[in-house]
């Protein structure tokens, strides 16, 4: 080798490490490589020196630092078509001088830079007319090669150590406010932020899925599903990166895709301004920045979701809370309607009930409009469809399922009210405007009725029962009510019966004799009589205060009579402290268009007379004694 060449060389290595001695500190240089190809150029006597680098997705050199200008970055195919031909040429991986053929090319003199067995770079040399690095023998510019690819390496990785430093250093920017933000806005402006800071010249847009508006500082566009735009929703669906190259538009985009762990929610649009082509590493800066935008856009979404899920658990819970206490049917329904019109901004609520005859019953809690005659298109319709399934109704625009109607709510929403496997009937609420209904709400009303279906059946169950049943306490004899219904069935279903009705004859003054205690005692001495003088299908009735009552369904008025006698006799008899009592009984059969009020009135006034001819006695309505 030509001595001076190699004096050049060690010149060369000289000067690179005296640069990064003097540059010690100072690790944001970008420029070492360029110093580097500099110092190469002015010791070489050149008259420019490019470094190439090979973009690895599109198989093509682009201009990576030049002494020269960058302008032309992608290098000319038929250099490339040559230089690839050369290096195949080379059977071992290595080094080589290429020598150019002249006139065809501007470069005389490439380096390939190899990397296990690869060519990942060139190294691109324009001579003076002088020509150093042509006049080297093959052996010579072996050496040569040898020795400027292992400057070159140590200037490429400490360049893109200093690199990455610096993306990672803006990256552990974006992931700390990620870290330190629950805010989705502001961790997608830093993200932009940061893609300004490190490519000022590019433009950045976020193509999100999702309608975002109100977000003024950050570049969001809609990402329509039905756009022209292939390549951003390739990127969205493939959830991988897309290039798009512009040449009319004289641009080059690059599509990330904001990927959480649970999917893709919307696209990094990186535009550059002139045909380009992204450096891997880049490429893989983007990527990451696009995945932490991702991740911030999921945990928004988590977020939201999780509080819109905590409400709707806290609804269900107060619901649920409100209605186990013991509340009535009406104080329930009022309740729910008030929630109801609350959580889903509902216009009109409505309970409806339907019994086994399909008579449809609008409970009272529900909105007025369900009373008007308006309502009725409404319910018809939901009857219509719901039939006899226990299905639930989401209806954004009724105009379609109606076309012929003049609908003033558009948006209903319907689910069954179970009790059991049963339904029972529906809830069902309406609003004007169409759409007005999310699924979400949907889905909340949903659970909000079957939490409370059993509530409601509760109530309803808890009315019925009071209505119906019950024992007196004191007396343990039936109530009043529950006479009242078994003798309206009874005048309904037999041919015959009897009515009996009792007092205790100056039951005051045993109170005032012997205390009120007593007097309860003695009640229920005359009530167990009385239980014990008849059979199980007859009723024995607390009629209030110290008057009983009996009916006795399907008895003669004869039979009834002697019953009431021997009652009589034994409550005299056996009482203790002794007390009498006075009867009247009165009597109904078939075909006398009797009611329950007219049979108890002829007792009663069977009874007052009684009283009247001196008690202890039983007498019968219209028998004169
Ligand atoms: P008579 O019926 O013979 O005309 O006289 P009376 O003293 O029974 O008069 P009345 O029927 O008007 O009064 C009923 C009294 O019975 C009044 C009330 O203090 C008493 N009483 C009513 N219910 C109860 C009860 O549950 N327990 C007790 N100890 N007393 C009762
Ligand atoms: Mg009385
Ligand atoms: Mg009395």
């Amino acid at each position: 080798m030509k001595n001076k060449t190699a004096q050049m060389l060690n010149q060369l290595r000289m000067l690179f490490f005296q640069h990064m001695q003097n540059r010690q500190g100072e690790l944001h240089d970008e420029t070492l490589l360029e110093t580097f190809l500099c110092d190469a150029k002015i010791l070489l006597e050149l008259k420019e020196v490019t470094f190439f680098k090979l973009d690895e997705w599109k198989r093509q050199f682009y201009k990576d630092t030049s002494t020269g200008s960058l302008h032309d970055h992608i290098m000319d195919a038929r250099v490339q078509e040559y230089i690839e031909m050369m290096c195949k040429e080379q059977v071992d991986e290595g080094v080589g001088m290429i020598r150019m053929q002249g006139g065809v090319l501007d470069f005389q003199v490439v380096i390939p830079l190899w990397d296990n067995g690869k060519v990942i770079g060139l190294t691109a040399f324009k001579e003076q007319e002088v020509s150093v690095l042509s006049s080297l023998t093959m052996e010579e510019g072996t050496i040569f090669a040898t020795e400027f690819t292992s400057i070159l390496k140590t200037a490429l990785s400490i360049s893109n150590i200093l690199d990455e430093e610096r993306r990672y250093k803006q990256l552990f920017k974006v992931t700390e406010k990620f870290h330190s933000s629950m805010s989705r806005d502001a961790v997608l402006e830093e993200i932009i932020a940061t893609l300004h800071t490190v490519y000022p010249t590019f433009d950045y847009f976020l193509l999100l899925s999702h309608d975002h508006d109100g977000h003024e500082n950050l570049p969001i566009k809609e990402l329509e599903y039905n756009s022209d735009n292939v390549a951003a929703l390739q990127a969205y669906v493939s959830g991988n990166m897309e290039f798009e190259d512009q040449p009319t538009e004289n641009q080059t985009i690059l599509y990330a895709p904001l990927k959480g762990k649970q999917g893709v929610y919307g696209v990094l649009q990186v535009i550059a301004p002139k045909p380009f082509t992204f450096p891997t590493q880049e490429i893989e800066f983007i990527s990451l920045l696009a995945k932490t935008a991702g991740s911030a856009l999921e945990n928004a979404q988590l977020y939201q979701q999780s509080k819109m899920l905590v409400a709707d658990l806290q609804l269900i819970n107060e619901v649920s809370h409100h209605l186990n206490s013991n509340l009535r049917l009406d104080e329930t329904m009022v309740y729910m309607k008030r929630q109801i019109i609350k959580s889903f901004h509902a216009q009109q609520v409505g309970f409806m009930m339907i019994d086994k005859d399909d008579r449809r019953n609008i409970l009272r809690g529900s909105s007025e409009f369900f009373d008007a005659e308006e309502a009725d298109l409404y319910v018809s319709f939901l009857i219509d469809r719901l039939g006899g399934d226990n299905d639930s109704l989401f209806i954004g625009d009724l105009r379609i399922h109606c076309p012929n109607q003049e609908m003033q709510y558009l948006s209903l929403m319907a689910v069954p009210m179970m009790e059991g496997k049963e339904g029972k009937g529906f809830a069902v609420i309406l609003h004007q405007e169409a759409y007005f209904f999310s699924f979400d709400m949907f889905r909340l009303l949903q659970s909000l009725i079957q939490h409370s279906s059993m509530a409601m059946a509760n109530s309803m169950l808890r009315e019925e029962f009071e209505k119906m049943v019950i024992t007196d306490h004191l007396t343990q004899l039936y109530t009043r009510g529950f006479l009242d219904e078994k003798m309206s069935r009874s005048m309904e279903e037999d041919e015959e019966g009897t009515f009996i009705m009792i007092d205790i004859d100056n039951f005051k003054s045993i109170n005032d004799t012997y205390g009120h205690q007593v007097g309860d005692e003695i009640l229920i001495q005359v009530s167990n009589l009385l239980q014990h003088n008849i059979r199980d299908h007859d009723v024995g009735a607390r009629w209030g205060g110290e008057e009983l009552a009996i009916y006795l369904p399907s008895v003669t008025l004869e039979a009834g009579i002697r019953i009431a006698e021997r009652l009589k006799d034994k409550v005299r008899d056996i009482s203790n402290p002794g007390v009498t009592i006075s009867v009247g009984v009165s009597h109904w059969e078939k075909g006398r268009s009797d009611s329950v009020k007219e049979v108890v009135k002829r007792a009663d006034e069977a009874l007052y007379s009684a009283k009247n001819s001196g008690k202890d006695r039983v007498h019968v309505h219209g028998v004169l004694q």
